[in-house]
């Protein structure tokens, strides 16, 4: 029995469009689960160490997990070799896509080898074809969403695509599904772009598959979708619904964890121009909600008036903040505008404004001239600069061609002491909070600076896959949402894992992903412990409103990161020892790190 799995992932080789299936294996899902840690042992298992990112051996696997298409479990992830870190790459994503592809009977889609054409997958049901996206190619992601769509006469299959800047191999470029939400950190649109897969789109018609518990399964959904209309769940609600992620712009800034200036400060008197509220009367037209969601906290906004009039996008607050408040642009307009860009062109909001604000600091700083910038005058919040700049790094012209490679390869060409200002951690721009808020999580995550994945506990929701914005919805008699995300994997699964037993398979797949890392050489820094650093900037004191005084010392967050490597039993390098791996059920990965020098 297989129940909450739909069985089987699609394994397609683009080199020679060979398509088949490979079944589950239930003994490994009960260790893997399923999502990013099942992907990932995929990863560890099919690939050879050291691996060009970029070329036809790295793998791009899909996935959903077992309660996937459930109401809040509507996410999925891919993961891949990233190109922009050389470590792990993994990125999670909702809207409809992955619970239209269990629907379609598959837990997941694996991707090798590299089209000799610009092909898209199509899916219905058991029909699997590669087909040709010749005409795709060029075209921004919702012109190819629409035109597939049009190809296949059916408004509802799903679509993922990638745009321009993953044709054009950036590292920073992500994948975009139903036009606003993104698989957007890590470089999965450019591992996408090297395989010349233009597009996936998924239509499925079956039911979910079985289940272990049916009337408990049925009861705990039942009572979670009456329990969410309740005044006590829609109050808790009641700031996602309202505002979703974007009620971040001002909330950041009234406790200092704000971005402003490439991290300079928390806080900014000018930052109701482009809060939420400001976004809500001035921009917003719609809400929506990925599959079965009761919380709806995605909403979207439209230009009404001037020179971006018409333009519209799904301002989320990942999405925002570096293109916003770290560029210093608080013109709400530019906001939709920038992020429409970025989600049409099909590149990651959040690590490109990262490097265009690094751009901005050394064009202040003199260490990037005019010149060097094409003729943009980079200053702060300058909107036409950033979005030129921006152009250019989709597009790869001018300066953008260096850009887009991303900071770990373009930080050395530039020199003259430039890494001193970007805020990234192994080649990742941080997101949208200040380093005192998230401490030692954006330098110990395994995929580079990012401040809420890669943790035992994010292990276990980005396999299992349900939304920890939708963890208010829980059901009366229940002490959390992820209690009842719990006791949902257990009726559906019939595994009845116990709560100690999420937290062992948390912590496994958080040490896979670092044994795959050290592997990989970790992205060329050896020992763990030299990569898992915070920029020196990152370290220095806030000063103004409500950040005041606010800091991460150096000296806070090596005793912070020791007590993590202790928790997660690794050594003071951050290199998990072979005992820990063996109690975590990661023997297998012991002789590989053998061979990367781990112990040495
Ligand atoms: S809470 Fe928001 S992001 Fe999460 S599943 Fe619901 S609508 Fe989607």
């Amino acid at each position: 029995m297989v129940n909450g799995y739909a069985g089987k992932y699609l394994d397609v080789n683009l080199k020679d469009n060979s398509i088949s299936t490979l079944p589950i294996d239930m003994d490994l899902a009960k260790k893997m689960v399923g999502g990013l840690t099942y992907s990932l042992h995929i990863l560890w298992q099919r690939t050879k160490p050291r691996i060009n990112p970029l070329s036809p051996e790295n793998l791009l696997i899909f996935s959903t997990g077992p309660i996937s298409g459930l109401v809040g479990a509507a996410r999925g992830t891919v993961v891949f070799k990233s190109p922009i870190t050389e470590l792990i790459g993994h990125s999670e994503c909702g809207g409809h896509w992955t619970s239209e592809l269990k629907f379609a009977g598959y837990d997941g889609i694996i991707f090798t080898g590299k089209a000799e054409n610009p092909v898209y997958l199509y899916v219905k049901d058991d029909q699997v074809e590669i087909r040709n996206a010749k005409n795709l190619w060029g075209k921004t992601t919702s012109q190819t969403e629409q035109s597939i769509m049009e190809d296949l006469n059916d408004p509802y299959v799903q679509v993922i695509s990638i745009g321009p800047a993953g044709e054009h191999l950036c590292g920073e470029a992500c994948i975009i599904q139903s036009t606003f939400h993104a698989f957007a950190r890590a470089g999965g649109g450019c591992v996408m772009g090297s395989k010349n897969l233009k597009a996936i789109a998924i239509r499925g018609t079956n039911s979910f598959p079985s289940v272990a518990d049916t009337e408990k399964t049925y009861e705990l959904l039942y009572n979670t979708a009456t329990y969410a209309k309740s005044d006590v769940i829609r109050s808790a609600i009641w700031g996602s619904t309202t505002f979703g992620s974007p009620s971040s712009q001002v909330r950041s800034a009234d406790i200092g964890r704000g971005i402003f200036k490439n991290f300079e400060e928390g806080d900014h008197p000018a930052i109701t121009q482009i809060g939420s509220p400001t976004q809500m009367r001035r921009n917003r037209v719609w809400d929506s909600s990925c599959t079965f969601c009761p919380v709806a906290c995605q909403h979207q906004s439209i230009v009404r008036s001037g020179r971006f009039v018409g333009t519209y996008c799904q301002a989320d607050w990942d999405s925002s903040a570096n293109i916003t408040q770290e560029c210093l642009m608080l013109d709400p307009d530019g906001l939709v505008y920038l992020n429409a860009i970025c989600d049409e062109y099909g590149i990651d909001a959040e690590g490109v404004g990262g490097v265009m604000a690094w751009a901005m600091e050394c064009y202040e700083k003199g260490i990037l001239t005019k010149q060097d910038l094409d003729g943009l005058d980079l200053k702060w919040g300058n909107l036409e600069a950033e979005a030129k700049l921006l152009w250019k790094i989709i597009h790869r012209e001018g300066v953008g061609s260096l850009l887009a490679d991303g900071f770990k390869y373009f930080l050395p060409k530039v020199g003259k002491g430039s890494e001193k200002f970007a805020m990234q951690i192994k080649g990742i721009g941080l997101g949208g909070y200040q380093p005192w808020l998230f401490k030692e999580r954006y330098a110990v995550n395994n995929i580079g600076g990012h401040h809420n994945i890669d943790s035992p506990g994010s292990y276990v929701s980005d396999s299992l896959l349900y939304c920890i914005f939708a963890r208010g919805i829980m059901p009366q008699g229940f002490a959390s949402g992820v209690d009842y995300y719990y006791a949902l994997f257990n009726a559906v699964t019939g595994w009845n894992f116990r709560k100690e037993d999420f937290d062992a398979f948390g912590l496994r797949g958080t040490l896979l992903g670092r044994a795959y890392n050290i592997r990989e050489g970790y992205g060329g820094v050896m020992p763990p412990c030299e990569a898992d650093v915070y920029p020196e900037k990152a370290h220095h004191a806030l000063t103004y409103g409500a950040g005041k005084g606010k800091e991460y010392t150096k000296e806070a967050f090596l005793a912070d990161r020791a007590q993590y490597y202790s928790l997660l039993g690794c050594d003071q390098k951050g290199i998990p020892t072979k005992e820990t791996l063996r109690k975590s059920g990661l023997e297998f990965t012991i002789d590989e790190l053998e061979k990367a020098g781990a112990w040495r």
